[in-house]
Order: structure tokens, then C-alpha cells, then sequence
């Protein structure tokens, strides 16, 4: 069985790469802590007996063949970049599990039918660049030219990132696999919510991961004199956004499952004696059902138009992206809840509200996760943290399934 000394000492170790003094990591795609902690995953695949490469997208992969080398692989993977100021289990637990189930099937001597690969995605989070899922986007074959001139805050675009990272951007499209190159692709991850903790159990099987859309509402109304401007005669672009904020909360709520959130906005001018003249505002809406994620968004835009027309505001929506839902595979699913039986957990579902790597992936193979229980729900801070025993039930139960979809005959 997995070794959890063994997988609980890696993520320690992982967790000082990119360490800052705040107490969280740091580790951006294609700087000196991410290739850092690349080196030191690529170490622990080579103690597992594993063929490490990298392609041509950066993403790290280990490959254990199977008795039939040419049947498709089971994947498992996840990231090992962080959010500034991150925590130690969002990415590292899933590639480190990952790497836990392929050393412990080489050590118990197991012959699996199908080849099995443990992968570390090149930039999920898009912490540098606003553009995640790097590395599993290059998987599909959908990394465009046009995503790798996304810029970080420096101005470096992603391909001249690549360059000096050794990498040609020219050749991203190698990373592309086929998808008869993989039988199903699994992963393991914090919850990064409260659910689990408040079912009191370890570990709960995903069966989806929600499809965000990201707009931004430009609201143009007139500047004015603060003091001379009578309250009835005002075009207050700041007024009617705020009023299109609790429309937002209004609609996702009415659903009972779209979540909706305002993370930004810009005033113009911005003075505390001046009508806001201009304002804009993102707009994150995500569900794990399309069509409950569309009318609630239909619904929003519409009563907007309303309250900017009243108010004599103008209203412009700009699409930043829109990504469907991707829904777990049922016979992954299956597998998942029969390894949860064996280990005497009740299978519990549960959707993700996160975007993770097998949103692309799952464009080539049918595509599973498997959730690990998060204290208070904290991620993406210092705080993040599940038990070392929690870490060791999800990577028994990542191990039973690999071994149930890798076949043994
Ligand atoms: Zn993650």
C-alpha cells in the first residue's frame, strides 16, 4: 500500500521551494522556483523507476509502461505552480500522489495491462500571465500563438517566458496527444471548500468541474460636482454598477447553485468629491449546469439593461471567456466510489466550483478527481492545510483506481 511518511516528507519538501516569508509559497511558471521544484519532482519520479521527459510545453511527465506498451495510458497529474502566497497542497498533492501510487505499484512489483504517467502541468493557476491551464491547454493542441502573447505584469509575453526558460514557443504544438494515447486521465485535489469537513469524511468523489464565464460591464454615466449636483439630475455610472452588483448576487443565488462574483472594479475618475463618470466591473459566473449558468446570466443582463436605462447609464458587456462545464466520467466516477467502499468511506459526490487541468483534458479522455478533505475550506493562503492522514486516504484511493483502470490480467 501507498506510503504516507513517504508522500507527507515529498510535499514537505516541495513546500520550501518558492517559500516566502509570509509563510506561503510562490512559485510562478517559468522562474527559477518553479524549474526548482520540477528538478526535485523529476528526482522523486526517477526514485519511483519512472521515464521522466519533459515536452515542449514544459509539462514534467513520469512513465511506467504497461505489459501492453502500445494500449492508451492512464494519466494522472496536476501542477506544482502556486497563487503568490499560496499553500502547500493545491497542485503538489495530486502530481506527488501521482508519483506515491506509480512508486508503490513498481514496489509491490504490480504489472499493470496499460501504461501509467504521472504529469505536472505547466502553470494552472495563470498567477503570472491571467491565462491558466498552460500546460494541459498544449495537451489538447489548443494553445494558440495568440495565448502565448499574454503578458505578465513586467510586460514578458509567455513565449519570450519559454525562450528563457529554454523552451521554443514554435514548438508548443508537439506537446498535443493524441486521444488514443489515453485511456482516462485522474486527479487528485484539495477541495479547497468546507463540504467534506462538513460530511466529516476524508475524501469525496468530483462529478464535475463548474464552467466559468468572465465579463466585463463598462458603465458610462457623466462626471459631475459632487456639491452642485442635485441627487435627481445625476448620471452616476458607480450608483447603477452597484445596483448591478446585488442583481449579480440576486440571480446566482436564485439558482442555488451559479455562483457569481464582482473581484474588480475601476471608478473613473476616482475622486471623492466627482460623480463617477465611467466605472468597470469583472463578472465571474460559474455552474456545474450550463444552462442554469446561462438564464441566470441572461437574467442578469437583462434587469441591468433596466436599471442603466432608467438611470440613463450606458452599458457595454465584453466577453473575456466563456468555458462549458466539464462533467467526470461516469465509469471514472464508478471506480472512484468502489475504491472509497473498500476503504470503508461512504462515496460522497461533490461538484468543483474551481477550475482544474481536466477541464481540458477531458476533451481527450474520459477524465475523474478525486477530493481531498481542506481545513475550513482556506486555499490559495498560507493557511491551506489537510491532515496528513487525509493526504494518505485520497492517494489509497487515487492508487485503488489507477489500478482498477490500468487493468491487471
Ligand atoms: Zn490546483
Amino acid at each position: 500500500m501507498v506510503d504516507g511518511e513517504r508522500l507527507w516528507k515529498r510535499l514537505s519538501e516541495l513546500a520550501e521551494i518558492g517559500k516566502r516569508e509570509e509563510g506561503g509559497v510562490a512559485r510562478f511558471s517559468f522562474t527559477p522556483e518553479e524549474r526548482a521544484a520540477k528538478n526535485l519532482v523529476a528526482s522523486y519520479m526517477e526514485e519511483a523507476n519512472l521515464a521522466v521527459r519533459e515536452d515542449a510545453a514544459g509539462n514534467l511527465s513520469g512513465r511506467r509502461e504497461g505489459r501492453d506498451p502500445d494500449a492508451p495510458a492512464v494519466l494522472i497529474g496536476s501542477h506544482v505552480d502556486s497563487v503568490s502566497n499560496g499553500g502547500d497542497f493545491d497542485g503538489p498533492l495530486g502530481v506527488l500522489g501521482g508519483i506515491e501510487v506509480l512508486q508503490t505499484i513498481d514496489e509491490e512489483g504490480v504489472q499493470t495491462d496499460r501504461p501509467v504517467e504521472v504529469v505536472a502541468f505547466t502553470d494552472e493557476e495563470g498567477a503570472r500571465f491571467s491565462l491558466g491551464m498552460i500546460g494541459s491547454r498544449a495537451l489538447t493542441g489548443m494553445l494558440s500563438r495568440e495565448d502565448l502573447r499574454h503578458e505578465d505584469r513586467d510586460g514578458v509575453p509567455i513565449e519570450q517566458a519559454m525562450r528563457d526558460a529554454g523552451l521554443d514557443p514554435e514548438k508548443v504544438g508537439d506537446a498535443a496527444r493524441s486521444p488514443a494515447s489515453l485511456a482516462a486521465y485522474l486527479e487528485l485535489h484539495i477541495e479547497q471548500g468546507k463540504v467534506l469537513e462538513g460530511e466529516g469524511l476524508p475524501v469525496g468523489v468530483v462529478t464535475g468541474i463548474a464552467g466559468p464565464v468572465w465579463l466585463r460591464l463598462s458603465f458610462s454615466g457623466e462626471a459631475g460636482h459632487a456639491g452642485t449636483t442635485p441627487m435627481g439630475s445625476r448620471r452616476d455610472a458607480l450608483a447603477a454598477a452597484a445596483e448591478v452588483m446585488g442583481i449579480v448576487e440576486e440571480e446566482a443565488a436564485s439558482t442555488g447553485s451559479t455562483v457569481g462574483t464582482v473581484g474588480q472594479i475601476e471608478v473613473r475618475p476616482g475622486g471623492i468629491n466627482i460623480i463617477p463618470g465611467g466605472v468597470e466591473l469583472s463578472l465571474d459566473l460559474r455552474d456545474i449546469d450550463e444552462a442554469v449558468r446561462d438564464r441566470a446570466e441572461g437574467r442578469i443582463r437583462e434587469r441591468a439593461e433596466e436599471a442603466c436605462g432608467r438611470r440613463g447609464i450606458g452599458l457595454s458587456f465584453g466577453e473575456l471567456q466563456r468555458l462549458p462545464p466539464a462533467p467526470c466520467s461516469e465509469e471514472i466516477r464508478a471506480s472512484i466510489a468502489a475504491a472509497c467502499e473498500r476503504e470503508g468511506i461512504r462515496p460522497y459526490a461533490l461538484p468543483s466550483g474551481a477550475g482544474h487541468d481536466g477541464m481540458h483534458v477531458a476533451e481527450l479522455c474520459p477524465m475523474g478527481m478525486i477530493f481531498v478533505r481542506s481545513k475550513d475550506g482556506i486555499s490559495h493562503n498560507p493557511k491551506e492545510w489537510s491532515s496528513r492522514e487525509d493526504c494518505e486516504t485520497g492517494c489509497k484511493i487515487l492508487y485503488l483506481t489507477v489500478l482498477d483502470l490500468a487493468g491487471q490480467t
